[in-house]
C-alpha cells in the first residue's frame, strides 16, 4: 500500500453536477477499503451558483494548488442563469489549457444489445477509444466579431493546429492502440479543411514508428455515418478537439445516452481531471433522475490513472454487470432508478464482489 493518501480534487460543480459527483465519491468510499487505498478529497466550490451570489470564479492561482494532487474529478458545469460559456471557461478550459491536459480521452463501449438504439448491434460491435485532441483548434479563443449587430457583421474563429500538438495527440493514440486492436483511425475533414493536412502528414510520418498499428484516415462526415451503420470498424479514433467533441456524443447515444459516458483529460504522467461528458442537464437537475453512471466510470478512469487499477477494474465490473444484467436498467433519466439507488447498487455490487473474489 502505499504511504500517502492520495490527494483528490473534486469539483462538483452545477445542476446535475453535485448529485453525480456524490454517487462517484460513495462508489470510491465503497471500493478503496477493498483495494486498500487511502484517499482525502479536497473539495472545491466553482459553480454558477457561487458565481451568480459572490460574483467568484475559479482563480488562475487555483492551477497551482492542483499540480500538488494525483487527479482532479469534475461533476459538470453550466447554468442557464449565466451567461453562455463564462463557467465552463473560467473552469473547464482554464484547467484544461493550464495543466496542458492534451488528450480527451473517451471511452465508446456498450454493455448489452438493449442498451444502443442501433438495430442487430452487439455489445462486441461497439468497443472503441475516441482520442481527443484537447487543447488546440477553435476552443483556443483566437477570434472575434467586427461591426458587430450590423448587417455587415463579420465573426472569424480560428482553427489552431501545432505540429506538436498534433504528434503528442498522434503517439498517444498510436500507443493506446498498440494496447488494444491495433487498428487507429484518424478523423479530420482535410479535405474541406486544408489546414488539417497537418494530421495526415504527421501521421504518415511517425506511422512506421509503431509498425504494428494498422491506420486509416477518415473524413468526418464519412466516420459519423460509420458509427452508426458499422461501428465495429473503429478501435481507437483520434481527431481534432471539435471533432472529438462531437463524436462523443455520438458515441454516448449509441452506447446508451449521454449519462453513461465517461471521459479524462489527460497529460500523461501529471495530475488529469475526470468527468463525465454530460453536462449540468438543466432540464432534470433537482429532480434526482440523472444517471450517475457516467460519473462513477469517469472515478474508475480516475483511479486506473493513479495506478490503482484494482479499484478500479471493481468498479468497471460492477457497471457493466449491473447494465448487462438490466438491474440497471439504462444509463438515462427513464430508469425508473434514482440517481442515489443506482450509486448505491453499484457501491453494493463493489462490496459484493470483494465478499465473494472468485
Ligand atoms: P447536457 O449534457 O447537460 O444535457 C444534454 C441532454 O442529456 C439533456 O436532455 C440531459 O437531461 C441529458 N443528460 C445529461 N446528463 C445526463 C445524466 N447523467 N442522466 C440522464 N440524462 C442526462 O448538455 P446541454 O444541455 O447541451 O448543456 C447544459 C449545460 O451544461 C450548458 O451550460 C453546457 O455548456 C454545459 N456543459 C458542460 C459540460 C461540462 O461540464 N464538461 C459538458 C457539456 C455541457
Ligand atoms: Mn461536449
Amino acid at each position: 500500500m502505499r504511504e500517502q493518501p492520495y490527494r483528490i480534487g473534486v469539483i462538483p460543480g452545477d445542476g446535475i453536477g453535485p448529485d453525480v459527483t456524490s454517487e462517484a465519491l460513495k462508489v470510491l468510499a465503497a471500493a478503496a477499503p477493498v483495494a486498500g487505498m487511502r484517499y482525502e478529497l479536497i473539495e472545491y466550490p466553482w459553480s454558477s451558483a457561487l458565481y451568480l451570489d459572490d460574483g467568484v470564479l475559479m482563480p488562475e492561482t487555483a492551477l497551482e494548488e492542483y499540480r500538488t494532487l494525483d487527479a482532479l474529478f469534475l461533476g459538470a458545469l453550466g447554468d442557464p442563469r449565466v451567461e453562455r460559456g463564462v463557467i465552463e471557461r473560467a473552469v473547464l478550459m482554464t484547467i484544461r489549457l493550464g495543466l496542458d491536459l492534451y488528450i480527451n480521452l473517451r471511452p465508446v463501449q456498450l454493455y448489452s444489445a438493449t442498451l444502443t438504439p442501433l438495430k442487430n448491434v452487439e455489445p462486441s460491435d461497439v468497443d472503441m477509444v475516441v482520442v481527443r485532441e484537447n487543447t488546440e483548434d477553435v476552443y483556443v479563443g483566437l477570434g472575434g466579431t467586427m461591426r458587430r449587430g450590423t448587417p455587415d457583421e463579420i465573426a472569424v474563429a480560428e482553427m489552431v493546429f501545432t505540429r506538436r500538438g498534433v504528434e503528442r495527440t498522434l503517439r498517444y493514440a498510436f500507443e493506446l492502440a498498440a494496447s488494444r486492436r491495433r487498428h487507429l483511425t484518424l478523423v479530420d475533414k482535410a479535405n474541406a479543411i486544408r489546414a488539417q493536412e497537418i494530421w495526415r502528414r504527421t501521421l504518415e510520418e511517425i506511422a512506421p514508428e509503431y509498425p504494428g498499428v494498422e491506420t486509416d484516415a477518415m473524413y468526418v462526415d464519412a466516420a459519423a455515418m460509420f458509427m452508426v451503420t458499422d461501428p465495429s470498424r473503429f478501435d481507437v479514433i483520434v481527431t481534432t478537439n471539435l471533432f472529438g467533441d462531437i463524436l462523443t456524443d455520438l458515441g454516448a447515444a449509441i452506447q446508451g445516452g449521454l449519462g453513461g459516458a465517461a471521459s479524462g483529460n489527460l497529460h500523461p504522467g501529471q495530475v488529469s481531471l475526470f468527468e463525465p461528458i454530460h453536462g449540468s442537464a438543466p432540464d432534470i437537475a433537482g429532480k434526482g433522475v440523472a444517471s450517475p453512471v457516467g460519473a462513477v466510470s469517469a472515478m474508475s478512469m480516475l483511479l486506473d490513472y493513479i495506478g490503482e487499477r484494482e479499484a478500479a477494474d471493481m468498479i468497471g465490473i460492477a457497471v457493466k454487470e449491473l447494465l448487462s444484467s438490466g438491474r440497471v436498467p439504462s444509463a438515462d433519466a427513464r430508469s425508473g432508478l434514482t440517481t442515489e439507488q443506482v450509486g448505491t447498487m453499484i457501491a453494493d455490487e463493489v462490496r459484493q464482489m470483494a465478499a465473494s473474489p472468485d
